[in-house]
């Protein structure tokens, strides 16, 4: 006979919330505020053991089970209707090892929480560009960030991974051990177990010199033909990507500009800080600027910097391509629809997927898109639910405008839920061998609420 939830409270050290609990409109909640569902069970597990016993709960009463490191997921994936969810905000900790350089961190960190925790070190790896977001969705879908160039995507930098499978073992996945599912885990997302803990290879980066460049929206061609060429060539400690952006009532922006759409280059320089200037020097010249912030920075306060702007609870709705090339056609497609962003929350991001990335062979691990040089996302972010018609058709239409431009696929952990339909193109040559490895994982498809490769 299945387990009742009273069994699984007797098995768990962490809450267990369900409907009427006093926790529960909270705990049912994820990031998006557009995602409104009501699980039955929410486990917030304290240890592997917990993680265990959710497992086997949802395997038994073969409900949807969601898995969610920091409720990120722009479709929403950290929650469902009426199944179990394995919510791991709880465990958070991070263990560093300064002489090897390598840290050990829990599945329900931060990027925030890690690198604090890795900064007292002078050390860093690859992540996201905000805090809030979960070094697990992140790193298992592949890792860009302002690192990625110097030291290749977040999951480059994984060593092993603790997993929780589908039928409740608990395994290690690395190059020596279960090296199939270390290769589908880094790219593969969350398709293959739950991660309880990640081991990553850290660099010495302390503090960075961050720059933010502010250029009138009318110059936007002149950035994107610049940023195209340029990002090839730049010494690989340079971060950057190029933004359209409703300028925030910052104190370096002048008052009258506040409100006002820009183009903006977003800069992270993490190599000696004497050259900060000589890099940044190009990029100044590119048009006449309206507003910087060249400022030296602890590398966390850089992470952190722009999460003030995007509070859980707004609405969420993302497209994303990888790109071989930024062609003209591409950039035509941004000048028209970049300077019309809609609210000062949402933008639209090139990131450069070159360097370090370009570095590792396509087969190499489950992300496959080592030859593409860019990964665009627009990314509609907005608080009003009311408006929801008018933002999301902003990222459809300008969705629509650069796509012809792009690759087949785009970038899982950018992907938003109606996209299921490009999974095989997100993985391209990868795909076949990673529905191997989910059948020989997860054959029932337990692990279904993520971009989802079946069995
Ligand atoms: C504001 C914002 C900024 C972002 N910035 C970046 C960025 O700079 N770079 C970048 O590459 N991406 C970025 N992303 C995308 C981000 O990588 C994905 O949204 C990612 O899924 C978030 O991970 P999470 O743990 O926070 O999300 P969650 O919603 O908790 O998890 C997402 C999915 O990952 C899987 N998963 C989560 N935890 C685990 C686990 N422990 N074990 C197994 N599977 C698990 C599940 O399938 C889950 O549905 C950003 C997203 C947002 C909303």
């Amino acid at each position: 006979m299945a387990p009742t939830v009273d069994d699984l409270r007797t098995r768990v050290r962490g809450q267990t919330i369900t409907p009427g609990d006093g926790d529960y409109e909270t705990a049912r909640r994820v990031y998006n505020g557009m995602v409104d569902k009501r699980p039955e069970v929410i486990v917030r597990c304290t240890d592997v053991t917990d993680v265990i016993a959710a497992i086997e709960f949802a395997r038994e009463h073969r409900v949807d089970l969601s898995v969610r490191g920091g409720s990120h997921s722009v479709p929403g994936f950290g929650t469902n209707d009426g199944g179990v969810v394995v919510d791991l905000a709880q465990m958070n900790g991070v263990r560093i090892d300064p002489r090897a350089q390598t840290a050990r961190a829990e599945g329900g960190c931060t990027w925030g929480g890690f690198n604090h925790a890795t900064y007292g070190f002078g050390l860093a790896t690859t992540g996201g560009i905000i805090a809030s977001t979960g070094i697990a969705g992140l790193t298992l879908g592949g890792g860009i960030g302002y690192l990625s160039r110097a030291f290749g995507l977040t999951c480059d930098n994984l060593i092993s991974a603790d997993v929780v499978t589908a039928d409740g073992r608990f395994l290690v996945a690395s190059q020596s051990e279960n090296e199939d599912l270390f290769w589908a885990l880094r790219g593969g997302g969350g398709n293959f177990g739950v991660v309880t803990s990640f081991e990553y290879q850290l660099h010495p980066v302390k503090d960075i010199v961050a720059g933010l460049f502010f250029f009138p929206v009318e110059r936007a061609r002149d950035l994107l033909e610049f940023y195209r060429e340029f990002i090839q060539t730049a010494p690989e400690e340079l971060g950057m990507f190029p933004a359209f952006q409703i300028a925030p009532p910052l104190p370096f922006i002048p008052q009258s500009d506040h409100g006002k759409t820009f183009v903006i280059a977003v800069c992270c320089w993490a190599g000696a800080p004497e050259r900060a200037e000589q890099i940044f020097a190009p990029i100044r010249g590119v048009a006449p600027l309206v507003a910087e912030m060249v400022a030296p920075m602890p590398y966390p306060v850089l992470n952190g910097m722009f999460d003030p702007l995007l509070p859980a609870g707004l609405q969420h709705y993302w497209k994303s391509d990888f790109a071989a090339e930024l062609t003209d056609s591409a950039i035509k497609a941004h000048v028209e629809y970049g300077p019309k962003v809609p609210v000062v929350n949402s933008t639209m991001h090139i990131y450069p997927i070159n360097g370090a990335c370009n570095r590792v062979a396509s087969d190499a691990t489950a992300f496959a898109y080592r030859d593409a040089k860019f990964a665009t996302v627009i990314a509609g972010m907005w608080p009003d639910p009311a408006e929801n018609e008018k933002n999301v058709k902003w990222v459809k239409d300008y969705y629509r405008a650069v796509h012809p431009n792009s690759l087949a696929g785009g970038y899982v952990n950018f992907m938003a839920g109606d996209d299921q339909d490009r999974i095989r193109d997100n993985y391209k040559g990868n795909y076949d061998r990673l529905v191997a490895i989910k059948r020989k994982y997860d054959p029932t498809n337990l692990f279904h609420m993520n971009q989802n490769i079946q069995p």
